[in-house]
């Protein structure tokens, strides 16, 4: 297979929010759906590479934050695809108990105050639910690939990881300032929330000693291995 293209759809401009079209040889892939509200967006991404709803064969959901699994359900209707995700954050997708958010400094807990983090949205089921410490293999969505579970951010976060070497994190880890994006991009930070710095430490880590070179995240980035691998000390340095 010859490697996928990535295209990064602004959910919000400079890099705020992201979520990622991966177009491979046989079929696209869709990592995370926005906010709710954000079909529009991801129609418009499609139109610009000569794409209908119909050529994405499956949609991959990072975690159960609002700004990447919101739109799902209703993505979900639009493109008939059927939406993978982890377990770990089922009962948040299904809506049942309100999300937990451990603050990573006075962004998040700033952030948290505006209640935009909070919203509820319409929520689903995952049609394919990976369970604990689960390889997804993806050439069966015409991608060369798999999408693995690699806890941290939240219990039930997993990445997309490219046979290009290239991999989508969700938020792992994110760079610029603030929520992340706007500048400072090639700089890695913590989002504004993060459940477990030292499984999301050694989550990276893996990820860059698997020989992952490009990382593309839900807030900033694209982040080189070497940028990535200085962070993950960092967070193991937190204790
Ligand atoms: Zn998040
Ligand atoms: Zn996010």
């Amino acid at each position: 297979m010859a490697a996928p293209r990535i295209v990064r759809i602004a959910i919000l401009p400079f890099g705020m929010v992201n979520c990622h079209l991966i177009i491979g040889d046989g079929g696209c892939v869709l990592v995370d759906a926005g906010l709710p509200g954000s079909e529009g967006k991801v129609a418009r991404a499609l139109k610009r590479h000569g794409l209908t709803w119909a050529d994405i064969r499956l949609i991959v959901i990072t975690h159960a934050h609002v700004d990447h699994a919101g739109g799902a359900a209703r993505l979900r209707r639009l493109t008939g695809a059927p939406v993978l995700a982890h377990c770990g954050d089922l009962a948040y997708y299904q809506q049942l108990v309100p999300m937990n958010f451990c603050s990573t400094g006075w962004f998040g807990r700033l952030f948290l105050r505006t209640g935009l983090i909070l919203q509820p949205y319409e929520p689903f089921t995952p049609d394919i639910l990976m369970a604990e410490g689960q390889v997804l293999d993806l050439s069966r969505f015409g991608v060369d690939g798999v999408v693995r579970h690699t806890p941290g951010h939240t219990a039930g976060s997993v990445s997309m990881e490219l046979a290009s070497r290239e991999v989508l994190v969700g938020d792992l880890i994110a760079s610029g300032i603030l929520l992340g994006g706007l500048v400072r991009t090639q700089h890695a930070i913590r989002p504004p929330f993060e459940e477990d710095p030292q499984a999301t430490a050694l989550a990276l880590q893996r990820l860059v000693d698997a020989g992952m070179e490009t990382f593309y995240m839900g807030h900033g980035g694209p982040l080189p291995a070497a940028e990535v691998r200085a962070h993950a000390r960092k967070l193991r340095r937190l204790g």
